[in-house]
């Protein structure tokens, strides 16, 4: 057991997480998506750390946070499609799979020797800030442990890994509070690997893809199926609660939910809420020997599709929990 080092967002706390992040060591702080856990990514030992911290698979790969979109082009490769959605997305929630350059300098641990990189260019403002202190690429999963919930604040992370990480920037609640969204580009496809903060229509857009259907499938390396769950059981598309449960409502039909994604029926409000109160309606089932959250159902429009995805993996495998 270390002792996590609590850190503000000042320049003061920024510079001494830089120091630790290029002495090898590991650092929870604020994205705009979840709080991640940084490591050097050119420094083996760190990105080991973060495995074993997390009890992540080591088969997993991480996703690079860069600070400047420039470094992207130094250890990648981005054809036409690619650049047009860096230039339209970062700074922002957007990974994009690239083919890495041969010369990058990204330890295999990272990749879990894949030839891509899974790169992202954060906008919060203290990621900003980390990055630019440390100046490299950082490897950052999400600060929790491996199948859980994610975190969205920084007492999140103090109760998933504190005394296990070297240090924590509070940077405050995450703005969009749900992953980023990860695509993989190439020969003028799109593949949506993992649903996320950016919606599929807003890919479309970009891009100019006739409908959002018009993606092609894809699987992202390392995902699980059993995945963000709460210790409680859940139960989805659930219209009301029956007895010995609790209720996570959505939109202005679930007036007794015990908490409410979104009243009005938001998607983007509900992304923001969902971790939070997915671990707090968690804290509840267990105080009021509740086994099951029951959960209303999410329309798939907007970022419910990434609401989705992530309760189905949170429901996964509820029969042996
Ligand atoms: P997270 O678990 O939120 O840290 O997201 C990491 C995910 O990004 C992994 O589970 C992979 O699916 C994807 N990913 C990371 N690196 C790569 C890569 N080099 N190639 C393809 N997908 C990747
Ligand atoms: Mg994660």
């Amino acid at each position: 057991m270390l002792e996590t080092l609590e850190l503000a967002s000042s320049r003061a706390g920024i510079e001494s997480a830089a120091d630790i992040l290029r002495q090898g060591g590991i650092v929870g702080f604020p994205t705009e998506t979840v709080y991640g856990l940084a490591a050097d990514a050119t420094n083996p030992l760190a990105v080991r750390k973060i495995f074993a911290v997390k009890g992540r698979p080591v088969s997993n790969p991480l996703i690079l946070h860069l600070g400047d979109p420039a470094q992207a082009r130094r250890f990648a490769v981005l054809d036409e499609t690619a650049k047009l959605l860096c230039d339209r997305f970062w700074p922002g929630s957007l990974t994009v799979v690239l083919p890495a350059k041969p010369s990058h300098p990204v330890c295999s641990e990272a990749t879990a020797g894949a030839t891509t990189l899974a790169v992202r260019v954060p906008s919060n403002a203290v990621a900003r800030r980390l990055l630019s202190a440390f100046g490299g690429p950082v490897v950052a999963p999400s600060a929790n442990l491996s199948g859980c919930v994610s975190p969205t604040t920084a007492a999140h992370v103090r109760r998933d890994l504190g005394g296990r990480i070297d240090a924590l920037i509070d940077g405050g609640r995450c703005s969009h509070g749900m992953e980023s969204t990860i695509v993989e580009v190439g020969n003028g496809a799109i593949r949506v690997l993992r649903d996320g903060a950016v919606a599929r229509a807003e890919i479309a857009a970009a891009v100019g893809l006739a409908t959002q259907t018009g993606f092609r499938p894809g699987a992202a390396p390392g995902q699980l199926a059993s995945h963000y769950a709460p210790t409680a059981r859940l139960r989805l598309n659930a219209i009301e609660a029956r007895d010995n449960e609790v209720w996570l409502g959505f939109g202005p039909d679930a007036g007794s939910a015990h908490f409410n994604l979104s009243k009005a029926g938001d998607t983007t409000g509900a992304a923001r809420n969902f971790y939070g109160m997915l671990r707090a309606i968690d804290a509840l089932a267990t105080k009021t020997s509740c086994p099951t959250i029951a959960v209303s159902p999410i329309p798939e429009r907007g970022l419910g599709r990434a609401i989705n995805d992530r309760l189905r993996r949170a429901a996964h495998d509820n029969s042996v929990r």
